[in-house]
Parts: structure tokens; sequence; C-alpha cells
């Protein structure tokens, strides 16, 4: 088959090669122009198509957006609990994919960056439903031209609790021998606890049933993408927006997520202070998890290693030796600096970083130094400050030449699919201790689905969705999981 010609963006183009829409207002959203100041340019083609199914869906969401007469009517019928066989008088009709909010920012970015993928699949409009969950406001900006995607609150008649027994689930209605696709609405939920029934959402004959549901409403802690990818619907689609499957992540995040004001001004402060002067930066994401517990000493340990080991530091060498080789005295040589942005939850990591460095010096002269913005110890899911926080050491980590991420983290995979860097990624612990290998280059800049649907279609039974198609194959940090490649 013939691959769609593919440009690669100029390095300092504002609008990424085309990604971006130029129908914004610069200072309503300062980062989303001036991002690419600070970013490394793209490495990774952006394919035409992807350029124009961007636009088409932007003039969509601009017809049905909250506020236009479309989406007046639309929630009309959802409050008359009318299915969506009924012609518009008007002619337009306008479906919608609601995204519900669920774990931490990196899942809920992952999230949703992956029902933006499936609203761009299915002609349906993505509205955000922050209406329990204030932590929505101040964090990004607006991502579509001329209109919103936060749903008003209470304009919306679903207000129960969402969950893996909704009645009102595909899984449940399934389960009921029902079809499903003569709902008002419908709820999908995505969750890494779901089952079987759920899992059918990942089908053919079960996407032809969910395009006559006007609302559908989603729950993810996932990024499912690589799940709409085993769709032999979507596969033609997919292949042109992206002939190469391994920057969607990349393409759509930089394209979705605009720090806000407010999180911009902490980007580009921290940047000030850390980043600027650098010669280099490098970026290191440090997360530790009660499901694979390391004691900080064995964990720290795995981090110079990994460090040293790949030539990502220089090592350091004894004092003495260190005063001869900087240079400094005499004046010859401009050291080179380093700049290692830390971020994480405690602060030990860059403190221990921070006092190898100052008390010793490098081989070639380096001059090292290292910095944490943050360290707020334990994770408060929905508070906005902290999620303003965790934003802009995302977006500053993404402006990294390396970077080294903890396995597993979704906070992690945003840094790197922002970046568009193949990550150090340390592995997980082995029974509470470092592994011998402290860390490897990913094979992707994809983030893995955890939770894979591992169910065959075609067979109605179990399946390995990591062996199902060519492109997709478990993650190497999370084997459970897949990722496109
Ligand atoms: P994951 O749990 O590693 O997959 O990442 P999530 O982003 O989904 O959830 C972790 C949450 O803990 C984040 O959203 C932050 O609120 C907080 N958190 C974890 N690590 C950091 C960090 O390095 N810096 C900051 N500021 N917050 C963090």
């Amino acid at each position: 088959a013939a691959v769609p010609l593919a440009t690669v963006p100029d390095p300092g183009d504002r609008l990424l090669g085309g990604l971006l829409s130029p129908d914004f207002d610069d200072r309503s959203c300062l980062s989303r122009y001036r991002a690419a100041r600070y970013r490394r340019a793209s490495r990774h083609a952006l394919s035409p198509h992807l350029v124009s199914a961007l636009r088409r869906y932007e003039s969509l969401h601009r017809l049905c957006a909250p506020g236009t007469p479309a989406y007046a009517r639309a929630l009309g019928r959802l409050r008359a609990n009318a299915s969506g066989d009924g012609a518009d008088p008007s002619g337009t009709r306008c479906d919608y994919l609601v995204w519900t909010p669920n774990a931490g920012l990196g899942n809920r970015i992952l999230s949703i960056a992956a029902g933006f993928l499936y609203a761009l699949l299915t002609d349906r409009v993505l509205l955000l439903n922050g209406s329990r969950h204030e932590d929505l406001d101040d964090l990004f900006c607006e991502p579509f031209p001329g209109s919103t995607w936060i749903l008003p609150p209470r304009d919306f008649p679903v207000r129960k609790k969402l969950t893996i027994d909704t009645a009102e689930s595909l899984g449940s209605t399934l389960g009921r021998g029902e079809a499903p696709g003569g709902a008002p609405w419908l709820y999908l939920h995505l969750v890494h606890n779901y089952r079987t029934p759920d899992r059918l959402f990942f089908c053919d004959d079960v996407q032809t049933q969910l395009r006559r549901v006007p609302w559908l409403v989603f729950q993810a802690d996932n990024y499912f993408v690589p799940g709409l990818f085993l769709i032999p619907r979507y596969e033609r689609e997919l292949s042109r927006m992206f002939p190469r499957r391994d920057a969607v992540f990349h393409h759509l995040g930089r394209y979705l997520f605009h720090p806000s004001n407010t999180v911009w001004g902490m980007v580009t402060r921290y940047h000030g202070s850390y980043f600027a002067k650098a010669d280099e930066r490098l970026g290191i994401q440090v997360r530790t998890f009660k499901w694979a517990p390391i004691s900080t000493d064995d964990f720290y340990g795995q981090i110079l290693k990994c460090t040293h080991r790949e030539n990502i530091l220089p090592a350091v060498v004894a004092r003495a030796a260190a005063n001869t080789s900087t240079g400094g005295a005499d004046g010859q040589q401009a050291a080179k600096r380093k700049a290692v942005v830390v971020v994480s939850l405690h602060g030990e990591y860059s403190e221990r970083l921070r006092d190898l460095y100052h008390e010793h010096g490098t081989a070639a002269g380096e001059a090292v130094s290292v910095f944490q913005p943050t360290h707020l110890g334990e994770q408060h899911i929905g508070d906005r400050q902290q999620n303003q926080k965790a934003l802009a050491e995302m977006v500053l980590l993404s402006f990294s030449d390396v970077v080294v991420t903890t396995g597993v983290s979704t906070f992690g995979y945003v840094i790197q699919g922002l970046a568009g860097l193949r990550p150090w990624v340390l592995v997980r612990p082995d029974h509470g201790k470092a592994p011998d290998t402290p860390c490897r280059l990913a094979p992707t800049i994809e983030p893995c689905f955890h939770r894979p649907p591992n169910y065959d279609c075609r067979t109605k039974a179990r399946g390995d969705t990591g062996r199902t198609v060519q492109h997709i194959r478990h993650c190497e940090d999370f084997p459970e999981g897949v990722q496109l490649l």
C-alpha cells in the first residue's frame, strides 16, 4: 500500500507543521504557540491526513459544542430520554463522547487523548465532564478554536456515579442480552477492573451498534489507543492518520494539552531557574509505587548505576583530581554545564544527587547542577494546585534533551510523549531489590496500555492482545500491557 507523504515540522515552527490551528488568540493561552521555542522540534513525521482530520474535527466541534443550537437540541433529546434514531429536523446531527475523570493526572491525560482519537474515528464531539472535580479548572487551555470542550456541569442530566455495575453500561446491557443500539446514552467502563462484556467495546460488531447511541459517556484510567488499532473498521483511517504508529500520543498530546497561563507561568519560571543556562538538560522522573516496594537507598543506587552506565551523567572523581581537572583555575576551558531536574513526590533522590556533584568534581570538568521543583510527599488526587504543579513538571521535563523515567508510570509516559524522546526507563524492582539491569532505553515513545482486553472477537474467547496484530506488542516495562510499535 502507498504510504502517504509525511512532513517533519521545521524547528521553531509555532504551528508544529500544521498540527495546531492558527485560529487562536495568543494571549488567552501563552503556551500554545510558545512551547515550540522551548521544546525540541518533533522528529516524528506528521501526516497531512491527520492534519486534515484535525481541521475537520475542529469544524464539527464548533458546530456541536456547548452553546450551539445543535448542542441544545441533543441535550433536549437526552433529557427526554430519546434514542438516537430520530433524524434531527435541522439536518445536523451531533453525537458526543463524554470523558469522566479517573485516577491521577497522568492517567487522565492519557485517557483524554485516547478518547479524542476515538472521537476522531467516530465523528463524535469530545466533552470533558469536570462536574464533581473542580480540578480541571485552570489546568489546560481550550484545544479547539472558537469553542469549549468543557461540558457545563449543570447541563448534563447523567449525574449518577458511574461504576462497573452501572445499569446503563455497555457491559451490563450486553450482559442482560439487550442490544445497546437503541439507548439514548451508554456508559463505557474502560477502567482496569473491566470485565469481558465491557471489553467487547473493542469488537467490530459492537462498534456498529454504538454508532446509533448519541451520547457515550466513558471512564478510563488507561491508554486504550492500542485497543482501537485492533478494530478492523478503523484500520484504514488509523493507518492514514498514523502511517507510523509509534507517535500517536506524541502528536495528539502536543495538539491537545496546552497548559493554562497559570501553569505556563510555573513552567517558564522553572525553566529560567533550572534549564535555561545549561548546555545539556536531563530530566529524571522518580516514582515509587506501593505495589513495587524498594528502599530509598536501593532506588537511589539504581538511578546512579543507570545514569553512569549509560553515560547520561558523568562519573565523579576524587576531590583532589577534580580540582586539577576542572580547568576553571587557569581559565582555559569552559566546562560543559549539565542541568538535571528531578521530579518526584520525594526529595531524597535529588538531595543525594545534588550533594554528590557538590562534593565531587567530574573527570571532564562538566558542572552538574541538580534541581527539584517540588516534593509534595504524597499524592492528592483531584487537588487543583497539585495538578497544576504536576502538569508544570511534566511540561518542563518534556523540554529535556534526555529523559529517565520510572517504568509503568503514566506520569512518565506523558513526559516522554510530549518530549518525543525514547526515555531510559528505570526497571521495576525485583522482589524489593534493584534489578540487575538498572534501566533500558524504551523501544518506543508510545505509552503502554496496561490492561488490554485480551479477548478475541472472532473466536469469542480469551485471547492475547499482544499477539493479535503485528504492530501491537507486550510492553517492556509492564509485560501484561501492550503498546504500538
Ligand atoms: P502514575 O500514578 O505514576 O501513573 O501517575 P499519575 O499522574 O496518574 O498519578 C500520580 C499523581 O501523583 C500525579 O498526578 C501527581 O498528582 C502526583 N505525583 C506523582 N509524581 C509526581 C511528581 O514527580 N511531581 C508532582 N508534582 N506530582 C507527582
